[in-house]
């Protein structure tokens, strides 16, 4: 077979990317040293999983370490480990394109991103960029590796500016080395093959790293005695110091999350979220907690201060990792927190676990799934004891993740709701609770009211909510389209039960009596018959006090808003119409009455009818059917009337 070989070209999103990342990172260029090291022990993590299972391939070679040397002459920087090695297609599905699902989310969130050409590095961090950030410092990459197993290792070669070139060749060992060519460096910049400077940068970011980061450095050891020369007199007539080559272990390599809590800095904790989670952004929250009952483990929680722009898109990765004795099982460990919390980043260390699990095992382990409840207890009890800003800081980013456990966790979901926060018509912008709400609640309100829709303006002075203003009830005003799944699913909150504004009766116990009503049953007949392809019925309103007509839906209905949602996400809304509602105690009402009873062919009834739901229409933010008609009309109408 001949040997596999080819020159290939960078993506066009690679190309531009490594033009972001050396330029938005030059300020902290010492940060690919970490970059690198992480993928290492990655990859260590891997082999020490397969391990597990295919033991005879790793016989050789099962001492883990990772290895960190420089050349100050050539300006080489170089590491080494001896870790899972990737083969020929994954060098060039790891290295040669942007990695996976992010690249086209990511171009997405680059074109929002205000700032031109420059990218924070929050979100550089959020797309496995990691080995190209190698790039910022090297003129010239070259990485060879072989994968466990495999029969012979592969070459990778680039300099960033297009192509790389990939090739077989002959390696023995297991695991992965790459070569960085460094850049010139000014003065005032750090050298990276400067042992000092590469040891402190380790130090700084990669300290908890399981694994040794070995490098061999210089040192200075006293000669021994019998090889010091001496003169007559018996003292050293030469050096006493020689300079010799050591391996020195960088790290402490203390799994952090295994430690007291006293004993971490909190310097400590942010590298090692920022290692774990690829945010560089400090985390909102720390959770760090030994459990121990019937079984012991070690947990560390972080809550991010910012959500990942990709929080709801269904590949995403989860952030938690699940260790054993401190070693590493698997990252991206849905069982151990549900969907809805996967933008927490951590690390669980179960030392009763068994180590052969697989997922669908560790799906129905007890443990796990004992684990899984007090982690989310953990995280309620945060929550809940956070002040005010830090929570409603939290609230801006994760809030909608939040709403998205209301209907998938049963067991939470009162936790859930009084965690739940709104702006009101009484709160003046401010965040109001449900309990808060409770206790506001004014003398004859039986129920919790809310509208949903898009805009708070236009909700705030909704027609919906007049005859509820006029009481002086506060309505929720809830604009956020995961709203819609909340009021689907919490239907009652600490006994009161939760009215939509616009659907079913409001009951308000002030009904308009039935004679009253019944003379308007001609009238409004009449108008259901002009519309009678847009609407379900033509009702007497007990909503409205000023406005003159709006648009109800039944109990079960779906809102305008959910309906505008499933239109937009392309899903089939189904057609349902919903009643008019028109206020009888507006004079246009009684005029149109007074028409109607002494002239039902006047054409006036056909065009107030349908003028009057273009109005209600108008008044949620909706799109009228023809709206240059509406428009000749009310000319008409206001020329007449002028
Ligand atoms: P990330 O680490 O965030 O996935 P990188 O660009 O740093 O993104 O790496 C891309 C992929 O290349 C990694 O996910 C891994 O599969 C592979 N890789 C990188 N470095 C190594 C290594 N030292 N050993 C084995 N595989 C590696």
């Amino acid at each position: 077979m001949s040997k596999r070989q080819e020159t290939c070209e960078f993506k066009t999103e690679v190309q531009q990317m490594l033009h972001l990342i050396i330029n938005s990172l030059y300020s902290n260029r010492e940060i690919f040293i970490r970059e690198l090291i992480s993928n290492a022990s990655d990859a260590i993590d891997k082999a020490r999983f397969k391990e597990q299972t295919e033991p005879a391939l790793f016989e050789k070679d099962s001492d883990y370490q990772i290895r960190i040397s420089t050349d100050p002459e050539k300006k080489i920087f170089e590491i080494s480990d001896n870790g899972i090695g990737m083969t020929y297609d994954e060098v060039n599905e790891n290295i040669g394109t942007i990695a996976k699902s992010g690249t086209a989310a990511f171009m997405e969130a680059l074109q929002n991103s205000r700032e031109e050409n420059k990218l924070s590095p929050e979100l550089i961090g959020q797309f496995g960029v990691g080995f190209y950030s190698a790039f910022i410092a090297a003129e010239k990459i070259t990485l060879v590796t072989k994968a466990a197993g495999a029969a012979k290792g592969v070459k990778w070669v680039s300099d960033g500016k297009g192509t790389y070139s990939i090739e077989e060749i002959d390696k023995d060992a297991r695991g992965t080395t790459i070569t960085l060519e460094l850049k010139e460096t000014g003065e005032d910049e750090q050298d990276f093959t400067d042992e000092y400077t590469v040891r402190h940068i380790v130090k700084k970011h990669s300290d908890f790293v399981t694994y040794p980061i070995i490098m061999n450095v210089e040192k200075s050891e006293p000669i021994p005695e019998n090889e010091i020369i001496k003169g007559a007199d018996g003292k050293p007539i030469g050096e006493t110091y020689r300079k010799v080559r050591k391996d020195e272990t960088l790290n402490s390599m203390k799994a952090i999350w295994a430690k007291n809590k006293d004993d971490v800095t909190q310097e400590e904790y942010e590298e090692f979220y920022r290692h774990i989670s690829h945010n560089w952004d400090k985390p909102l929250e720390i959770l760090h907690k030994k459990f121990e009952g019937v079984t012991e483990y070690d947990s560390l929680l972080f809550i991010p201060s910012k959500a990942p722009f990709d929080m709801f898109r269904p590949e995403r990765k989860h952030g938690m990792q699940l260790y054993c004795k401190r070693v590493f099982i698997m990252d991206d460990c849905k069982e151990l927190l549900p969907e809805y919390l996967s933008f927490i980043q951590g690390v669980v260390d179960a030392p009763d676990l068994n180590l052969n699990v697989s997922r669908e095992i560790l799906q129905e382990d007890r443990l796990v799934r004992n684990i899984r409840k007090n982690l989310v207890k953990k995280i309620f009890t945060t929550l809940e004891e956070m002040d005010k800003e830090k929570f409603e800081s939290f609230y801006s980013e994760f809030g909608q993740a939040l709403k998205a456990g209301l209907p998938t966790d049963y067991e939470n979901k009162d936790r859930i709701a009084s965690l739940l926060r709104y702006k009101t018509t009484k709160s003046d912008g401010k965040y109001v609770t449900l309990d808060e709400y409770i206790e506001r609640m004014v003398e004859g309100q039986k129920d919790i009211y809310y509208i949903t829709g898009e805009n708070l303006n236009a909700l705030i002075n909704s027609p919906l909510l007049e005859t509820l203003k006029a009481k002086d009830y506060e309505v929720l005003l809830m604009v956020d389209p995961v709203d819609e799944w909340v009021t689907q699913s919490l239907h009652e909150y600490k006994e009161k039960k939760l009215k939509s504004a616009e659907k079913g009766d409001l009951e308000l116990g002030d009904k308009v009596d039935d004679t009253k009503k019944g003379e308007y049953t001609a009238l409004f007949g009449f108008i259901k018959g002009k519309l009678e392809e847009k609407v379900k019925d033509v009702q007497v309103s007990n909503r409205l006090k000023e406005s003159v007509s709006c648009l109800s839906a039944d109990d079960y209905g779906m809102s305008a808003y959910m309906e505008k949602i499933l239109k937009a996400t392309g899903q089939d809304a189904p057609v349902q119409k919903r009643s008019l509602e028109l206020n009888i105690n507006h004079p246009l009402i009684a005029k149109m009455k007074h028409i109607f009873e002494t002239d039902t062919t006047n054409p006036i009834l056909k065009d107030y009818s349908e003028i009057l739901l273009d109005i209600a229409i108008v008044s949620e933010g909706g799109k009228i059917d023809n709206p240059s008609r509406f428009s000749k009309l009310v000319g008409e109408i206001m020329a007449k009337s002028i």
